[in-house]
């Protein structure tokens, strides 16, 4: 039997564990996890048009234009009989979130939580500059990790108070053990 629709909307700047903890929470509520880095990094890997396009603004920490993830998220959630998933990385600014909001409205099943995982930001450099050495992603060095913290304060934060004004966010804090970190997520989800 269907369960119903569910969008949860993972929020935080980048080293919070977003990836990691929305996986889990994924399996565990039979969602679809929408990473749109993920996606963008398949790209660049396969070498497609796309790929060659975002890799140089992805490499230097700068956020790819609205438009090329809002089409990337439209195919996503198309063909979705019901819409049961968990956006990662997505939205990173108001017009993605809008348009977001946008594209659930014609499905009829809005964002029910956005979770905010709180990590302070030396706690964050020091995650990113570790799993620069464990997975050698091109953008965990140290002047694009500064950069794409810039980004995070300036084009997503407002993020935060545009879902509060909607009454959806959830706030966790995202220090500490990722099973302790699950459990509170849990919590409010
Ligand atoms: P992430 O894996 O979420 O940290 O994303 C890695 C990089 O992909 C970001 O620094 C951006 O260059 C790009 N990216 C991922 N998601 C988005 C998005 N929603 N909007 C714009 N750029 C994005």
């Amino acid at each position: 039997m269907a369960a119903g629709s569910l969008v949860i909307v993972f929020l935080g700047p980048p080293g919070a564990g977003k990836g990691t903890q929305a996986a889990r929470l994924a399996d565990d509520l039979d969602l679809v996890k929408i990473s749109t880095g993920d996606i963008l990094r398949s790209h660049v890997a396969r070498g497609t048009e796309l790929g060659r396009q975002v890799g140089p603004i992805m490499e230097r920490g700068e956020l790819v234009p609205d438009e090329l993830i809002i089409a990337i998220i439209r195919e996503e959630l198309a063909g979705m009989p019901e819409v049961r998933a968990i956006f990662d990385g997505f939205p990173r600014t108001t017009p993605q979130a809008e348009a977001l909001d946008a594209l659930l409205a014609e499905l009829g099943a809005p964002v029910d939580v956005a979770v905010l995982l709180e990590v302070p930001e030396d706690e964050l450099v020091r995650r990113l500059l570790r799993r620069a050495e464990l997975e050698g992603r091109a953008d965990d060095n140290e002047e694009t990790i500064k950069r794409r913290l810039q980004v995070y304060r300036e084009q997503t934060q407002p993020l935060v108070d545009y879902y509060a004004a909607r009454g959806v966010l959830k706030r966790v804090d995202g220090l500490g053990d990722p099973g302790r970190i699950y459990c509170r997520i849990r919590e409010v989800v």
